[in-house]
């Protein structure tokens, strides 16, 4: 008997990332940093690999670390390294790390001389984001770096990449002019003698609408897990989280009660409220206070009230609700359950932030589907 679960469907994972497959001739890297965007990393990594990705994306250095820990031997890429890490725990076993710029390239020598064995190195250049990347004025410099440390033998460049601003709406100028900086760069590291294996560029948004931009290596996140990245579309993708509780107490109560703390919700008849345990304290927005919905008994409601740290209300009228019921806050959507797109636009957020912050703290999650 469960009280609360997430649960993650990896048949869902392996459907998106077959579907990813069939859209490219590019390799697929399954982005799975922070714990799979809340999926759980390693049984999303295997499932993704099962179903024929090559490539994994880890955010740091040790969500690297922790899928070799786990026995997972296929390539590993790390890109959010600040001055100072222990890289050649990278280099040891065997994680693919970027570099941004001749700093930290110079830190992947000296892990390389640590380890013993070449760095594998992704070079970053930033081609719009403004985030991540050496910027084009400082790639010749990074460029020329990388290609004498390579010669030396102490780094193997692997490959070289960027990242997309505005993939999510297909469309958009800034799009093309990334595409086209991106090119450029690509044939600055060439008159360096540099033509690395994988070039790459394209995040979920990019694979679906933009075969242009795969080059060798694709790297989908949300898609993975069966969102899509553009309002609107949902590209034959399967939701793999189903979020859930059974409703703990279900009692009736006055016409014009206030209900939660702040009272911030008044029944408007005689009715029946349903107690269901999950609440900001699990990862339920606290802003879903009187707009997140929930599926229970046949139907869609609006949370009655504040979210709690534990709890939320529901008002379900006079509809026959009894302890134990499954309420169901987002899932598929095959049930006519709500999505965690639905509760995106109810909180004023996007699916990504709504699945990654569910916490396994205090909910178990649970994998169907092997
Ligand atoms: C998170 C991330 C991705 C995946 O992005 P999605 O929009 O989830 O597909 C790809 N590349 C980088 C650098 C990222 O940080």
């Amino acid at each position: 008997m469960w009280q609360a679960e997430i649960r993650v469907d990896l048949d869902a994972i392996r459907h998106n990332v077959g579907l990813l497959r069939a859209g490219t001739t590019a390799e697929v890297m399954a982005v799975v940093k922070a714990d799979g965007y809340g999926h759980g990393m390693v049984p999303v990594a295997r499932a993704a690999l099962d179903a024929g990705a090559t490539w994994l994306g880890a955010c740091t250095l040790d969500e690297a670390l922790a899928l070799r820990a786990a026995g997972i031997t296929a390539p590993v890429l790390a890109w959010l390294l600040v001055p100072g890490l222990p890289l050649h725990r990278g280099v040891e076993a065997g994680v693919d790390l970027s570099a941004s710029g001749t700093g930290l390239l110079a830190e992947l020598v000296e892990a390389a001389r640590v380890a013993g064995r070449p760095a594998r190195v992704h070079l970053k250049i930033d081609t719009g984001l403004n985030r991540g990347g050496a910027k084009p004025a400082d790639w010749l410099a990074l460029v020329e770096a990388a290609a004498k440390a390579q010669a030396d033998g102490w780094v193997e460049v692997v490959g070289a990449w960027s990242h997309f601003a505005r993939a999510d709406e297909p469309g958009d100028p800034s799009i093309d002019r990334q595409l086209a900086a991106f090119r450029e760069g690509l044939a600055t590291a060439a008159r360096f003698g540099l033509s690395p294996r994988y070039r790459h560029l394209a995040n979920s948004a990019a694979t679906l609408t933009r075969p242009d931009s795969h080059f060798d290596l694709v790297r989908p996140g949300i898609a993975t897990y069966g969102l899509s990245p553009v309002a609107g579309q949902r590209f034959g993708l399967r939701p793999a989280m189903t979020v859930r509780a059974r409703v703990l107490l279900a009692k009736r109560v006055a016409a014009g009660e206030g209900v939660s703390y702040g009272h911030t919700y008044t029944t408007g008849a005689q009715t029946t409220l349903a107690v269901v345990p999950l609440g900001y304290g699990d990862g339920v927005p606290r802003h879903a206070s009187n707009s997140g919905p929930v599926w229970l008994a046949g139907r869609r409601r609006t949370i009655a009230g504040r979210v709690c740290m534990d709890q939320i209300v529901l008002d379900c009228g006079d509809d026959p609700v009894a302890a134990g019921d499954v309420a169901v806050l987002f899932g598929p959507g095959d049930e006519g359950e709500p999505t965690a797109d639905d509760w995106a636009a109810a909180v004023g957020t996007i699916n990504y932030e709504i699945v990654t912050r569910m916490s396994t703290v205090r909910v178990p999650r649970v994998y169907a589907g092997g």
